[in-house]
């Protein structure tokens, strides 16, 4: 029979799986030699059958009694024990920590009779009965179902009828009355009483905490982290140890460092006669934890002395929960601490200088997501000392903007047409504020969290974002807010908003550059580093050498193709050419498409092709010496062409006077237009239906690369034709190129040579990917357009319009345009690298949709076997140092 109960004394911190994380530590600490309360876990394996049959496995009740006569042995008190009572607390701990999702019950054990013993062996008939009740409320709501408010009534009646204001202003008796008022609203409520058999509070405490493992809110957030649904949570049975005794007594939190810079020091917070809850509600002032040093010297040093052997022994900043009873110090919890990104680099690099940690497991120790953070402007800090703070929201969508505070739409797009920098501050955002989001530096809003429609969609922008900022009032009707205290912003006035901490200011803070894109740039003086810049500068140095997949960028203009190189790319892996088309270009793109004979077709491309050559090779210039993946046109056509009612409109008003080449194009808008361009006539579909099309661009490219041979140049093209589903249309398109390429090697005498691959952009073509390979000399997955065909959503509309509630109903915890969906999507790709490859061994792979820059998504990438990630210029040090993390965290096995 498995064992489903363990002691403390029993477990270890690589038992998360079956102790949870809060089980797996307190044994940790346990067989540390720390002093932890002595306890129990009874595991997730135990909460699995019981969610399973609804009943607990057999013998477990069995085994809760033996553990429990072992921890009254090892406290010389009996649970309930009406003259000197054992009192337990009753925990949830999952795997993953879920803070605040589960259910506690503490103070078990009391009822009618040990509540007296408690008293007198306390001392404190007050603390007793103050005990007491809290365990009826708590065991009320949690195990019972009982609502909070009526309890909340009582002791607001209570107070009311003595005229006092303050919970601790209530004696002994008081106290008293509320127990039995208490209980009578369990018996209303609940249709039964309040159990005084201390073994069944304990029972029914264990099963309400696996209940709550199915709890609505436990489930939604499991949905949102992506925590699996069928872990099940482990119950930490622990002997109560008090905080509340007295001024000898109280609570605190710590870290082993500062979780805002990594600095070695004292950080945390204490509270004097107070129990844990009491330091959550906030209802006293805490004090910072140097002042435990005064306050009980023994216990300050003696909580050092533990700091720093939980430090060496986790080999990683802890964060500690503490409670000192009496004056003797009692570990109640430690966990791996959560820190900014700043001291993530900073801890990863002190650790590995103290010699805890090697190179690889600093690197695993920081995300890209980190690192993104640390690359986005920021506030100046010294400005930020004397700016006026009007409140904090929550931090939706990181960096730092300044601009007027606008109340609509309308008004944002109005002022960002007036060249006025806003911030588009709502109640809420839908769909309809797009184009003032669209036009806004920043969004503000006083409600929704971080899968709100503004935090999602300005996210999706990348643009500055501080969601549910709950104190402002926003009224758009008067175009004002207010602030707590009574500030008015009024539309017009200058906010500043900060997207990493959620922080919002009166007035204009001045904006600085992140020095570590400074440092990326190379654009950082000596004296500038500092030890962020000397922590990342090592790990990345480490992350490139031990990565498997290169990382090029997506870039179609010589400026960022430059940019993209300082970053550490290494080559383009999406050159868009759609975007050469565009501004003056756009009248020969008419031209083309209005072509009624074959001399008016080849001069219109006779035109553009000298124009797409120059833009090559600057291109192929700035990525001297590295592959660069020019992608042929892929759009639909129309979209170079004027707006249908825009145009009907003109030649509707122009009566018989309209310009006769507006009638021409009007024509062809209405030829081209489509249901449903996104599906329509575009990538290779347009290369076989427009005659001379593809073949330019090849031209223009082939030419370029001799171009730049000439001018002593290592020019490595390579030619990439979109949206294929059909191997016959990539042959097709092939033999073209084939063709223009040798002419040009002719003509020019430089024979440079360039791979012909394809996009797998279709599940159709993932799904034929044996035959495609067999005419295709690399594939680059476009998983924007792949996820768009496999989900059948539209990317252009779908985000902004319900991805939000998608969100919300936790249907998946990050939008597949954003991070890769590896069961659906990445199905198709892995189907398509394994059928590609059979057929070509040498297949070159990669994938340059927006998911080559995303953490998740590159570790997909490295698993499949994919040669390289291509990502925007801004994102590559994010894929640099993920893709080194994928290879260590893969060689660990
Ligand atoms: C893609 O579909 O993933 C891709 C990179 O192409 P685009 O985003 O230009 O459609
Ligand atoms: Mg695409």
């Amino acid at each position: 029979m498995p064992k489903f109960v363990f002691d403390f004394t029993e477990g270890n911190k690589d038992l998360k799986d079956l102790l949870g994380g809060k089980g797996a530590n307190l044994a940790e600490m346990t067989n540390l030699g720390l002093p932890v309360p002595p306890g129990f876990t009874i595991t997730t394996e135990a909460c699995r059958h019981y969610l399973e049959h609804g009943t607990l496995p057999e013998g477990l009740t069995d085994e809760i009694g033996a553990h429990l006569s072992a921890l009254e042995s090892a406290m010389g008190k009996r649970l309930g024990d009406p003259g000197d009572p054992l009192l337990v607390s009753v925990r949830s701990g999952a795997k993953f920590s879920m803070p605040g999702m589960m259910e506690t019950v503490l103070n078990v054990g009391l009822n009618d009779d040990s509540v007296q013993g408690l008293a007198a062996r306390s001392g404190d008939e007050r603390f007793a009965w103050d005990s007491y009740r809290r365990l009826i409320q708590m065991f009320g709501k949690t195990v019972l179902g009982v609502e909070g408010d009526p309890f909340e009534d009582a002791i607001d009646d209570a107070k009311r009828a003595k005229g006092v204001e303050d919970d601790s202003d209530l004696d002994a008796a008081d106290l008293r009355a509320l127990v039995a008022t208490f209980k009578d609203v369990v018996r209303e409520r609940a249709g039964r009483g309040f159990p005084t058999d201390p073994r069944e509070q304990l029972d029914l405490a264990i099963r309400a905490v696996f209940d709550s493992w199915n709890a609505p809110r436990a489930v939604l957030y499991r949905r949102q982290e992506r925590i699996p649904v069928d872990l099940g949570t482990a119950v930490n049975v622990c002997s109560m140890v008090f905080g509340n005794m007295g001024l000898d007594s109280g609570t605190g939190v710590a870290f082993t460092r500062d979780p805002a810079s990594g600095e070695q020091g004292i950080y945390g917070d204490y509270l004097q006669n107070a129990q844990g809850e009491d330091v959550v509600a906030g209802i006293r002032n805490t004090v910072p934890l140097a002042e435990l040093e005064r306050i009980d010297a023994a216990s300050y040093h003696r909580l050092l002395e533990i700091m720093e052997t939980l430090e060496n022994h986790y080999r990683d900043m802890c964060d500690i929960e503490f409670t000192i009873e009496r004056g003797k110090l009692w570990m109640l919890q430690t966990r791996v601490g959560k820190r900014t990104a700043a001291a993530a680099f900073r801890i990863a690099c002190q650790l590995l200088d103290q010699g805890l940690i090697d190179l690889d497991e600093a690197t695993e120790r920081v995300t890209g997501d980190q690192l993104a953070q640390l690359m986005f402007p920021r506030f100046d800090e010294a400005a930020l000392k004397d700016a006026r703070r009007l409140t904090k929201g929550m931090n939706a969508s990181p960096g730092a903007a300044v601009g007027v505070a606008v109340f609509s739409s309308g008004a944002a797009e109005e002022a960002a047409a007036r060249g006025e920098d806003v911030i588009l501050v709502r109640r809420e955002t839908n769909p309809d504020d797009l184009p003032g989001m669209v036009a806004a530096k920043g969004v503000l809003t006083s409600r929704g969290g971080k899968t709100s429609h503004a935090a999602v969609v300005a996210r999706g922008m990348g643009k500055t974002c501080v969601c549910g900022a709950e104190e402002l009032e926003v009224d758009v009707r008067e175009r004002r807010l207010t602030a707590p205290g009574g500030v008015v912003v009024r539309e017009g006035d200058v906010i500043s908003i900060d997207g990493s901490s959620g922080e919002v200011y009166l007035g204009e803070v001045p904006v600085e550059d992140s020095p570590v894109v400074r440092y990326f740039e190379g654009r950082l003086g000596d004296a500038e580093g500092g030890d962020l810049i000397t922590a990342v500068d090592r790990i990345m140095k480490h992350a490139d050498s031990r990565a498997r997949l290169k990382v090029r960028a997506n870039a179609d203009n010589a400026e960022d193709s430059a940019r993209a190189r300082r970053f550490g790319a290494t080559g383009i892996g999406l050159c868009r050419t759609e975007h050469m088309f565009l501004g003056d270009r756009r009248q020969l793109v008419e031209k083309l498409i209005l072509a009624e004979t074959e001399e008016e077709r080849t001069a219109a491309l006779d035109a553009l092709e000298p124009l797409q050559r120059a833009d090559f090779e600057e291109i192929l210039a700035a990525m001297d010496g590295l592959p660069v993946t020019i992608r042929l046109i892929d759009p639909p056509l129309h979209e170079f062409l004027p707006d249908l009612t825009d145009l009907s409109v003109r030649v509707a008003l122009a009566g018989d006077g309209a310009d006769p080449q507006d009638r021409r194009l009007l024509e062809a808008v209405r030829r081209l237009h489509e249901q449903n361009p996104m599906l329509g006539l575009r990538g290779v579909r347009l290369g076989l239906v427009i005659p001379g099309l593809f073949a330019m661009q090849v031209r223009a490219i082939a030419e370029a690369a001799a171009q730049r041979r000439k001018a002593g140049g290592d020019p490595r093209p390579e030619i990439m034709i979109p949206l294929v589903g059909a191997v016959q249309e990539l042959e097709a398109i092939r033999e073209e190129a084939r063709g223009v390429l040798a002419q040009v090697a002719r003509s020019t005498g430089e024979d440079v040579p360039a791979l012909i691959g394809t996009m797998i952009e279709l599940p159709r073509s993932a799904l034929t990917a044996g035959q495609i390979a067999e005419a295709a000399e690399f594939f680059s997955f476009g998983t924007n357009d792949l996820t768009q065909t496999t989900w059948g959503f539209s990317r252009d509309d779908v985000e902004a319009s319900f991805f939000s509630r998608y969100l919300e109903l936790g249907i998946f915890g990050a939008s597949p345009f954003e991070t890769l969906d590896v069961e659906g999507v990445g199905r198709l790709v892995r189907i398509a690298v394994e059928e590609g490859r059979r057929t070509r061994p040498d297949l070159h792979l990669g994938i340059c949709g927006e998911h080559g820059g995303d953490p998740d998504s590159v570790h997909f990438c490295h698993e499949v076997g994919l040669d390289y990630v291509s990502c925007s210029p801004f994102r590559i040090p994010v894929a640099r140092l993920e893709a080194g993390r994928a290879a260590i965290l893969a060689g660990r096995g």
